[in-house]
């Protein structure tokens, strides 16, 4: 039997008695802690062997805004293991809200090329690296009709555009992490397995989206089937294949008309976006009503749509549900799934784990001429002497102190 506590979202979107939910619990006294009821405040809860959390890391549109981010869901699960489904635009940015060590977050499953499903890779690649990850990326995704379609393509392009990024820090930090292994596989796969490591299984469901490519998947854990859905208008695999899931996200997109006044698409493209490639509020509902999951999570859709979709939804479907969010959070065991926000400073990182990197390679050509070194102004360099010779006796780092070799170095004493 699924216990839900989803009624908070709801509730406050169609826009009455929130105030009775706003704050935890039960109060006893006046010096006591207030039950966190609503709030998970991230590093800060270890999960049970049989648990996942699932934080939506980006939840909107390719215009990314500063309240939310392109497409992105982080799943942690009991075991220890972290998979990022989809690293849209500006997701990023929650992801380092969640205080996980860059080397714990080193699988990525990509559901289509869209950049709003991963065009943050860039900044977990080169982020994740600077934070410490020690290890490559690892990334899944589908192939294409050609192989210029595919993941391995993109990725490849990726690390040629990336490649002076790649070089400069290869030669001054380590070369490791910034190598990114491809698990491309067939995109026509219908629930095969495309992933099995502890105790973790992913399938794989073609999606109908723009082009042949995008697919959905299906992850199995501790005997719970969650689903994640990468864009995709309403089809046969998702309706036979995430049936009576524990838990399911998939996209739903605002109405046409919404399209139209704010985004001022002429109204051709707008019932096309929502409703050819995309799926609606009504059509969301109804595939739910079909798969009759333990619980829905909807995302896709502008913070300001929310409410028109949702009775949009509400159409077809009464089942549980979430309007995805930024930074909402759901724990999902087989007793059923909680939601809550994630609260997080907004200048919280990832923080360090108990790995350190690999050494740079200096084997590689120096990517820094001599005519560049040449213009090093050694009186800026000098005026922090005082502070790098206390750092230096610190660390013990008096036999490798890297000033020697410079021209310009005038030693303190
Ligand atoms: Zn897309
Ligand atoms: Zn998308």
């Amino acid at each position: 039997m699924k216990i839900l506590f989803n009624l908070v979202s709801t509730v406050a979107l169609i826009g009455f008695a929130s105030a009775a939910f706003a704050a935890g619990g039960v109060v006893t006294g006046p010096n006591v802690v207030v039950p966190d009821r609503y709030v998970y405040y991230p590093g800060t809860e270890v999960l049970a062997e049989e648990e996942v959390r699932v934080i939506a890391c980006g939840t909107g549109m390719p215009d990314q805004r500063r309240g939310q981010a392109s497409a992105c869901f982080v799943f942690e699960f009991g075991n220890g293991e972290k998979i990022i489904f989809d690293i849209g635009s500006g997701s990023m940015r929650n992801i380092n809200a969640l205080m996980i060590p860059a080397e714990y977050l080193t699988k990525v499953f990509i559901s289509h090329l869209h950049t709003d499903h991963w065009a943050d890779l860039n900044a977990l690649w080169a982020g994740g690296w600077t934070a410490g990850r020690p290890v490559p990326l690892e990334v899944w995704g589908p192939s294409g009709q050609t192989p210029e379609m595919g993941t391995a393509y993109a990725i490849d392009g990726f690390m040629r555009a990336f490649n002076w990024d790649y070089q400069t820090r290869s030669y001054k930090i380590s070369p490791v992490p910034g190598s990114i292994t491809v698990h491309e596989f067939d995109y026509r796969a219908v629930n095969e397995v495309v992933y099995d490591q502890n105790g973790i299984v992913v399938r794989s469901i073609p999606a109908i989206h723009t082009g042949d490519g995008p697919v959905s998947y299906i992850i199995e854990y501790a005997g719970m089937k969650l689903v994640y859905g990468g864009d995709s208008s309403p089809n046969k695999w998702f309706a036979k294949h995430a049936k009576d899931a524990d838990f399911v996200i998939h996209e739903s997109f605002a109405n046409p008309e919404y399209f139209v006044k704010d985004y001022g698409q002429p109204a051709q493209l707008a019932w096309r976006a929502c409703c050819e490639f995309h799926t609606s509020g009504p059509s969301y509902g109804k595939i739910m009503s079909e798969i009759n999951p333990g619980h829905a999570v909807a995302y896709h859709t502008m913070e300001e749509a929310h409410q028109e979709m949702l009775l949009g939804i509400r159409t077809t479907y009464d089942g549980p549900l979430s309007i995805a969010t930024d930074m909402m959070v759901w724990n999902i065991t087989k007793d059923g799934v909680k939601e809550r926000m994630a609260v997080s400073p907004d200048r919280a990182s990832g923080v360090p784990g108990p790995t350190r990197q690999p050494p740079p390679d200096r084997s590689i050509p120096d990517p820094m001429s001599d005519f560049i070194k040449s213009g090093e102004w050694g009186p800026g360099f000098n005026a922090q002497n005082e502070m790098l010779d206390e750092f230096s006796k610190k660390y013990d780092l008096e036999k490798m102190d890297w000033r020697e070799k410079k021209p310009w170095y005038k030693p303190t004493k």
